[in-house]
């Protein structure tokens, strides 16, 4: 494995670490031999996903405590944990980062979050709400003060949200999604952050799911820029194995893979979603980003994406189902990604409906 210092931070981390979303769908008893697999192949980081408990308030960090926690009671001083917070409220954000020291990190021999991200910041509105007086960041500066956690990250998926949040100065680390399909935050992005001491964690090397097949090729693209660590989701040992090799012993794309793999992400770039959120807000309450992340994912098959799928609309979330097909929001798409369509294929295949 080898060690880079994140920008912004005093910490050292493996160049590959793991995204935790890939954990949240496992079985406890194969999420800790996962965890335990990667600390012993030299993996350091854990970023933290709590998927479909992200908005349920008495389940928020209960899947980290139990598959995480249980690690981290033995191997702390191995580990540096991200903990991801949805909320942009300072009382919300408090509450959030006691909860999460008390579950997760609470009787370790670090009782500190390493790194705590503010997730989906990813339209102006709620960037604005952070900032505010009354907003979460200066909740989670006070914390900074007071020990409880150590940097504060900032996640989005939308590069201008991005570059105003990070030329506030007040972040230390910006994750974000970046692959051959994504590369606008070569533009401004990357080289802020190289010049400004700012930490970088690549999200979604994968596409979220959407490169499998080129998942060495979207790595080794990726290692080759100028970011600090890389964190894929991965759901077994090999793929734990195939993912570091890749990284660390790669190198550079040569020119037929580099063709290869523009080859294949031009094909994908029609129907990508770029998740920048540009589209939203939907008249329906449809959430549409949410909406095509389950039904491209391939961390899991069609039978448990119908399951969660059946859960959302369980629950009241709006859903594909809701969609009206008014168009508003492949007006606001930069990429005219045809959304309509893409909710009627989520919704006959997911909910079951058969559309001739
Ligand atoms: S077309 Fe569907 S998803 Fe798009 S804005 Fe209208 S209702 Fe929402
Ligand atoms: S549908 Fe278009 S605007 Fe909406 S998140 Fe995806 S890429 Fe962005």
């Amino acid at each position: 494995m080898q060690y880079r210092r994140l920008r912004g931070t005093h910490l050292d981390l493996s160049r590959v670490a793991y995204g935790g979303l890939a954990l949240y769908y496992q079985h406890p008893d194969a999420a800790i031999e996962l965890i335990n697999a990667a600390i012993d192949r030299g993996i350091n980081y854990f970023d933290c996903d709590e998927a479909g408990n992200q908005f349920v308030p008495n389940l928020v960090y209960e899947d980290t405590r139990k598959k995480l926690g249980q690690v981290l009671k033995n191997r702390r001083n191995e580990v540096y944990v991200g903990i991801k917070c949805m909320f942009a409220r300072a009382d919300e954000v408090a509450r959030d980062i006691d909860k999460a020291l008390n579950f997760i990190v609470k009787g370790t021999s670090r009782e500190i979050i390493d790194i705590f991200h503010f997730a989906h910041v990813d339209v102006d509105e709620k960037l604005d709400l952070l900032l505010s007086p009354d907003g979460g960041l200066a909740a989670a500066e006070r914390a900074k003060q007071e020990g409880k956690i150590g940097s504060i990250l900032i996640a989005s998926h939308n590069p201008r949200v991005l570059m105003r949040a990070l030329k506030t100065g007040r972040f230390d680390v910006a994750e974000f999604p970046f692959t051959i399909i994504e590369p606008e935050y070569l533009d401004d992005v990357i080289p802020y952050c190289a010049d400004h001491n700012i930490g970088t964690i690549i999200m979604k090397p994968i596409g979220g799911g959407q490169l499998a097949q080129c998942a060495s090729l979207s790595l080794r693209w990726i290692a080759q820029h100028d970011v600090d660590c890389i964190i894929p989701g991965m759901k077994s040992l090999e793929e734990i194995e195939q993912n570091i090799t890749a990284v660390i012993e790669g190198g550079a794309l040569s020119a037929e893979e580099l063709s290869a793999l523009t080859e294949i992400s031009q094909h994908l770039g029609a129907e990508y979603c770029h998740r920048c959120g540009y589209c939203l807000p939907c008249p329906q309450g449809i959430h549409i980003i949410s909406q095509f992340d389950i039904y491209k994912s391939t961390l899991f098959g069609i039978e448990k994406k119908q399951e969660i799928y059946r859960q959302m609309k369980a629950r009241g979330t709006r859903t594909a189902a809701d969609c009206i097909g008014c168009g508003q929001c492949v007006e606001k798409c930069p990429f005219k990604l045809p959304v309509p369509s893409l909710m009627e294929r989520v919704e006959r295949d997911l909910g079951g409906v058969s559309v001739p």
